[in-house]
């Protein structure tokens, strides 16, 4: 038998590319929670205060309108990287591939990887393996809590015992839930229970980015077998293109090292869609129509973002104080204000009332002025407006204006 050539070349790999795609998208959710920007979480949703912070704006529940529309960017943009990229989420980012990474990766490190032992000749190794699966449980499970609790808070709270019960709860709850995908689901996630990837299968299309081995390079192959056994999701890239294929890129790199002892080039490559039309298929109707509609609503929410006011009002009238008339006959009505500044600077504000329709100044008495907030800041103040007893309800105007006197925002409020 003629021995085979021996190769020093060594081929370009992807899998240093895709471990550092892999960790740079896992240690990003991970640390997103501790940065801060102007004193406020960088991502956190303040349910007591019903607020988003914001890569340094403050949402107030009100404003949600803004987080729909870029969930609107999020999921438009996320179909068009499908349509064009395929998997490349799943196979290069996703969290759950680099937490099966790590877990098939632990369990290959404590000897356990397809062994047929009887459990207790391997108990020891199982035993660390499933106190290492409930470990990373805790910290996917922590984590996502970042995002609502400020993480020091949270550490604070937990070994203080003072978290909220609904915490726990979550906590809890995600910790299991993670623990046994880790322990018994793995890659079936990916393959039958992801609903990302039951979209992919309606958005892959001729031209989406996938893993090719041509007919014409068949006859090259040595079935060795390589590509198949490297797969994590047991595909046969052989038998063409396949669903379940996460873009990884393994099977690529397993033949690349295998043809590179024969001085060949690999046989399995990335290309747009198997018709040999390379990047010019990504031209079609279904791709620009996605792409016109992601590039629509990216510029609405620009504007939108642009357009917002730098500060809000919001009035209601006293719950615990009713009006009341005074010595001098007039009626003193008790209002509650909220401001909130949503600028990213300190705002000295103060509020005015007006009568509706002929813009009368009325008397408001409180604290309605020298109003200074902190960027994001909300306040609440009270006060009392001041006026005759209506004979018909009256409809008011209250106005909050910064210290240049410049209206800022309006709520409108009536009393009879
Ligand atoms: S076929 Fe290749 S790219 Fe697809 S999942 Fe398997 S190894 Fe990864
Ligand atoms: S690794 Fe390459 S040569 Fe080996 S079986 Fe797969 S396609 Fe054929």
């Amino acid at each position: 038998m003629t021995p085979l050539p021996c190769s020093t070349n060594s081929p370009t790999l992807l899998s240093p590319w895709r471990r550092r795609c892999q960790w740079g998208a896992t240690l990003l959710l991970i640390l997103t929670p501790w940065f801060h920007f102007d004193g406020n979480s960088l991502l956190r949703i303040d349910i007591p205060n019903l607020t988003l912070h914001f890569f340094g704006q403050t949402l107030r529940i009100e404003e949600l309108y803004l987080v729909l529309l870029f969930s609107l960017v999020l999921t438009f943009g996320f179909l068009l990287i499908t349509m064009l990229l395929g998997r490349v989420w799943c196979g290069w980012l996703c969290p759950q591939t680099t937490l099966t990474d790590l877990a098939e990766w632990f369990t290959a490190r404590l000897g356990l990887r397809g062994k047929k032992k009887p459990i207790n000749k391997m108990f020891i190794q199982n035993f660390i393996l499933q106190l290492i699966y409930l470990l990373l449980a805790f910290l996917v499970s922590a984590n996502l809590l970042w995002y609502f609790i400020e993480p020091l808070d949270f550490f604070s709270k937990l070994l203080a015992g003072q978290l909220h019960y609904a915490s726990w709860i979550s906590l809890l709850l995600v910790t299991l839930i993670v623990y046994l995908d880790l322990a018994l689901v793995r890659r079936l996630v990916c393959r039958d229970f992801c609903p990302y990837g039951r979209f992919q299968t309606v958005l892959a299309d001729q031209s989406t980015l996938t893993l090719h081995l041509p007919k014409a390079e068949l006859e090259r192959c040595i079935e060795c077998g390589s590509c198949v056994r490297v797969c994590p999701m047991e595909i046969d890239i052989r038998r063409g293109y396949q669903v379940a294929c996460i873009n990884c890129g393994r099977c690529l790199d397993a033949c690349r090292q295998v043809m590179a002892k024969r001085d060949q080039p690999g046989l399995i490559s990335y290309t747009f869609g198997t018709s040999g039309m390379g990047a010019k298929s990504l031209i079609n109707l279904r791709t620009l129509l996605l792409s016109t509609v992601t590039l629509v609503l990216i510029v609405i929410l620009l504007f939108a973002a642009y357009q917002r006011p730098s500060a809000s009002l919001k009035i209601a009238l006293s719950h615990s104080v009713a009006s009341r008339i005074l010595k001098d006959g007039n009626r003193a009505t008790f209002f509650n204000a909220w401001v909130n500044n949503r600028s990213d600077t300190k705002g000295n504000y103060h509020i005015e009332a007006r009568q509706a329709g002929n813009d009368t100044p009325l008397l408001l008495k409180g604290q309605t002025n020298q109003l200074v907030l902190d960027a994001g800041e909300n306040l609440r103040v009270d006060f009392v407006l001041v006026t005759a007893v209506p004979k018909f309800k009256l409809e008011i105007e209250f106005i909050l204006l910064d210290q240049n006197d410049t209206e800022l925002a309006v709520a409108e409020a009536h009393i009879k």
